[in-house]
């Protein structure tokens, strides 16, 4: 069972009894990765503001070159607000498939450091070296080892923090990076080791909005105190801080600023949640519209899940409102499922639950709660009408004592479709992707299906082109 990252693995606090003082933890950071990643592959990128994303009027910026941040321009940023700001700009179409492979790359170099590594997204990762001391050297040694093997093996270069704690550690990379502004872009320091004794005056240097949770409601609230850094909120008595912001994040802030971080390095966290979501180029108010759009995010969802041999038991849709608020509504099965219809069935509810009147900017599909699909079971039952049939079988179990009776309107879908799914599947990984799949997502091009990462970078700025143009462009 994949479920549960935290249960029965190994970790960092196994490893040495918990938040020793002694703890030496990395956190290694790919410089501007996905932007790198395009330069290297195209020398012709080299030393231009190159931006990674969606270049269509509703694109946002997934990732940039240093010469691109020189203009004030950073990850999250409307792609049109960073064309403003660099006219001359190189946006290229993120290549998700392609950034994976260098990733594992990266991770090959940190699994032969450390087996306390954790992956936190594609190019970052907390790496625990406590116990490879005596054979690597100290902290500093080791991450400059990672920064000579991602240089030399995959001509990248990464930013390395070393401390006793991951927030510590965390922010000391941010510290090594380099720095882009208007003046240019200057060398970061590479590596940047906070040893015990400078992490108070490491810590308290920094604005309260390196600390993790502190957004801007609560970085506000904090600034009325007349609170700006880190070390104005260590001064603060713990009452006045948590009247400000609340008990729980006032006590979770004064620890944080103490430098109290006992989180443990938690190795091969496995992904947590599988999903696409779309940014419209125009927003949606049709529900008839949106359920088109959903069907083609749940069939790929529900097939990486299988090809994961997974089964979720919760399915979350989430909505982007075209004034940006979001919003996410779930549902959580008792059974875990993985066929597309099942998904479906509870996904188009969620989305019918949905008031649409502010329009819809963004709509996305994840599914989560990681289980195996139970195949062992028998679908006698099934074959039943009175129990095949959607919302029947829910009366027929509950004075039964079966399992396969009383079931849930989505498990009888669950059920009947797990044998078409396993047939679909076998086609699928003999003719491709784009063979079989719901006649709902048939359109003027053949089957609809997405592949991971497809969406993430907003709609294409062309959107007549076809799949096989230049991903560049620079209009
Ligand atoms: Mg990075």
């Amino acid at each position: 069972v994949v479920e549960d990252a935290g249960s029965g693995r190994r970790s960092s606090a196994d490893h040495d009894g918990g938040a020793s003082a002694d703890r030496v933890i990395l956190h290694v950071d790919m410089d501007a990765f996905f932007a790198s990643v395009e330069v290297l592959d195209d020398p012709a990128l080299l030393g231009l503001p190159v931006i990674v994303g969606g270049a269509g009027a509703r694109g946002v910026v997934a990732a940039c070159t240093y010469e691109a941040r020189m203009f004030g321009i950073h990850s999250a940023m409307p792609s049109g607000v960073a064309r403003r700001l660099c006219p001359s700009a190189v946006f290229v179409h993120g290549r998700f498939e392609r950034y994976s492979e260098e990733s594992k790359r990266l991770h090959a170099i940190l699994d032969s450091i450390s087996p306390l590594v954790e992956g936190i997204s594609l190019d970052e990762a907390f790496v625990d070296v406590t116990g490879v001391r005596h054979l690597l050297g100290d902290g500093a040694t080791i991450a400059e080892r990672i920064r000579f093997r991602v240089a030399s093996e995959m001509r990248l270069s990464c930013s390395v923090g070393v401390g006793r704690s991951k927030l510590v550690a965390k922010l000391a990379s941010k510290a090594a990076k380099p720095v882009a502004d208007r003046n240019g872009v200057r060398p970061g320091r590479g590596v940047v080791v906070v040893p015990e004794s400078e992490e108070l005056e490491f810590l308290h240097a920094l604005p309260v909005q390196a600390l993790w949770g502190v957004g801007r409601a609560t970085g506000r609230r904090l600034e009325g105190l007349g609170v700006t850094t880190v070390g104005d909120m260590a001064a603060l008595p713990l009452g006045t801080l948590e009247r400000a912001v609340g008990a729980a994040v006032g006590g979770h802030l004064a620890r944080l600023s103490r430098g109290d971080d006992p989180r443990p390095v938690v190795p091969e966290r496995a992904a947590k949640s599988i999903g696409h979501e779309e940014t419209f180029a125009r927003d949606i108010w049709d529900r008839t519209e949106l359920h088109r759009r959903l069907a083609p995010m749940v069939e790929a969802s529900a097939n990486a899940l299988r090809r994961s041999d997974l089964a979720a038991r919760t399915v979350s849709i989430k909505v982007r409102y075209a004034d940006f608020t979001t919003i996410t509504r779930s549902h959580s099965l008792k059974v875990p499922i993985d066929a597309g219809p099942a998904v479906a069935a509870v996904a188009g509810a969620l989305l019918d639950s949905v008031d649409l009147s502010l329009g819809i900017r963004l709509l996305g599909v994840s599914l989560s709660g990681f289980g195996q699909r139970d195949r062992g079971v028998q679908l006698t039952f099934d074959l039943d009408p009175e129990r095949a049939g959607l919302g029947k079988g829910d009366s027929v179990g509950r004075e039964g004592g079966a399992p396969e009776q009383g079931r849930d309107p989505i498990e009888t879908v669950q059920r009947s479709w797990e044998s078409v799914s396993d047939a679909l599947d076998a086609i699928r990984a003999r003719y491709g992707d784009s063979s079989v799949g719901p006649a709902s997502l048939v359109g003027a091009e053949g089957l609809r299906i997405r592949r991971r990462g497809d969406a993430q970078w907003g709609p294409r700025a062309l959107p007549g082109r076809s799949e096989g143009d230049d991903r560049r462009t620079t209009e």
